[in-house]
């Protein structure tokens, strides 16, 4: 796995897995784009999330709700009153930062200097300060700390305002009849409207999970570390309905199922780590990150909420509609459970974020051969279900009609997986070539291919190489890529 973010911004960039947005204007803080293996990769998460959390359930559906939704939506969710960070500005260097993100670093930087009581008491002051809303108190303690502006060298800060994450925007033609619009900043809110669409029309019974990927907006005062905060991303979410009272029980069934995923996907388990919340947000009755080891620390990737009926509630509230769900099931008394509001569970993942953790994780440098002719070899070690290629087809030399019989081999695959065929370069370059995109595969067709119709495969991981029949291919390598 990768130990520095700087290796991965640059593999990214080089071998056509992320760009910096617009980079000829000199980029867009916080945005980026997915080149031509970036988008494979990132497909291939989110196809195999939406498998995970849809084809194999019979009781979990997905729908694609739009972007914008109505104004009031954002009221009943909190995000129009809740929905801050702490923001302070240097005078000096007009530099802005989070506050909490300053005193953060002031006890990390203590802590590192062993003296963890004081890191503590300071996390402990601040967080008593943010809860009770005293942004002044705040800006005092950043005083007394003397938390100077990493550019400026200076203490002299304006006072703490909050600054609220969503964009907006409006819609109509003319100023006087438009009105203001967010982009969502979460895609939670596109499921719970349509809660009583999706229960109606599929029929769906309590406990019931609806599941949607989309893009969502924040203005992070602090956007870096590459794709782990950006401005623009995107979100795979699963709301499950259950019955008031249950909410626990499926809290700790998706905790677990959502850490196998990732295992599965070949995140290694001592890299990841669940960290409960001590403070929960205002809609939350209990709340776990699925953090990674990401080259910066461990950081949060998923979350897991258990959010009561704080959504459906206030929705019900504002849109005056009932948000209600009948339950026919029989209670131990012999009656039905009858109308309630359901709890929500919710399961809430960063494509971007988990496709960083799964890019760090799959990055090896390894060193090959031994004495002199020893080598570094890099390599992308991703699970072949996510890796943009599955195989690759080289015919050893370009003559005698060997590049002709690789052609046909790589059309036999390309319907059933995503095939490249690369004839240039010498058969060692092409090998590293697909190593640094992390194609499992490479299928050799050599002289012995043009007398009994078989073929080498070299591994990627192991540079080992066996030797099959054409015939066979599809089964073999199919099975592999597959999830
Ligand atoms: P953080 O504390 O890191 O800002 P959060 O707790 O606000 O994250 P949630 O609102 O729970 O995050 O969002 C669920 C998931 O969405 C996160 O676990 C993360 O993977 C992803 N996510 C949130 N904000 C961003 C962002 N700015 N860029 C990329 N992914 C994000």
């Amino acid at each position: 796995p990768a130990t520095s973010l700087q290796d991965i911004v640059g593999h990214a960039k080089e071998y056509g897995f992320v760009f910096p947005s617009s980079e000829i204007y000199d980029g867009l803080q916080a945005v980026y784009d997915y080149g031509q293996n970036g988008v494979e990769l990132k497909n291939n998460l989110k196809t195999a999330w939406w498998k995970a959390m849809t084809q194999l359930h019979d009781n979990i559906v997905g729908i694609d709700a739009a972007i914008f939704m109505h104004p009031l939506t954002w009221k009943a969710s909190g995000h129009i009153d809740g929905f801050s960070d702490p923001m302070i500005d240097n005078k000096d260097s007009k530099k802005r930062y989070r506050a909490d993100q300053l005193l953060e670093a002031k006890a990390e930087e203590l802590a590192a200097a062993g003296e963890p009581e004081k890191a503590q008491a300071l996390l402990a002051e601040m967080g008593r300060l943010l809860s009770a809303e005293d942004l002044t108190g705040v800006r005092e303690l950043i005083i007394a700390q003397d938390i100077k502006c990493a550019v400026s060298g200076t203490t002299n800060w304006t006072e703490v305002r909050q600054f609220n994450l969503m964009f907006s925007t409006q819609v109509g033609s003319v100023a006087e009849d438009s009105s203001t619009i967010y982009l969502r900043p979460e895609t939670a809110q596109g499921i719970f409207v349509n809660f009583l669409n999706v229960q109606k029309s599929g029929r769906m019974k309590v406990p019931f999970g609806i599941a949607q990927i989309g893009k969502a907006f924040r203005n992070e005062i602090v956007a870096r570390q590459f794709t782990f905060r950006m401005r623009e991303f995107e979100q795979m979410e699963m709301q499950f309905f259950v019955r008031p009272g249950t909410e626990m029980t499926w809290y700790n069934a998706w905790k677990e199922a959502r850490m196998k995923f990732h295992v599965a996907l070949g995140l290694p388990a001592d890299s990841l780590q669940f960290h409960d919340h001590d403070k929960l947000a205002h809609y939350a009755n209990a709340a776990v990150d699925i953090e990674y080891k990401f080259p910066f620390g461990f950081r949060e990737m998923e979350g897991i909420h258990s959010r009561t009926d704080f959504d459906l509630r206030n929705h019900q509230d504002l849109s005056k509609k009932k948000q209600q769900y009948f339950d026919a099931e029989l209670n131990e008394d012999g009656k039905p459970y009858g109308n309630y509001i359901p709890y929500v569970v919710e399961t809430s993942v960063g494509a971007d974020r988990m496709f960083l953790a799964v890019f760090c994780n799959a990055y090896t440098v390894e060193s090959v051969g031994e004495g002199d002719s020893a080598k570094q070899r890099t390599y992308l070690k991703l699970h072949p279900a996510l890796a943009p290629f599955k195989a690759a087809v080289l015919p050893l030399v370009k003559k005698d009609g060997l590049a002709e019989k690789a052609q046909e081999v790589a059309a036999s695959l390309k319907s059933t997986f995503r095939t490249t065929y690369d004839d240039g370069a010498a058969i060692g370059k092409r090998y590293t070539r697909q190593d640094l995109i992390g194609t499992p595969y490479c299928i050799v067709v050599d002289y012995q291919t043009m007398e009994d119709e078989t073929v080498t495969i070299r591994h990627r991981d192991t540079m080992e190489q066996e030797r099959v029949a054409i015939a066979d291919l599809k089964a073999k390598i199919g099975y592999e890529v597959a999830m």
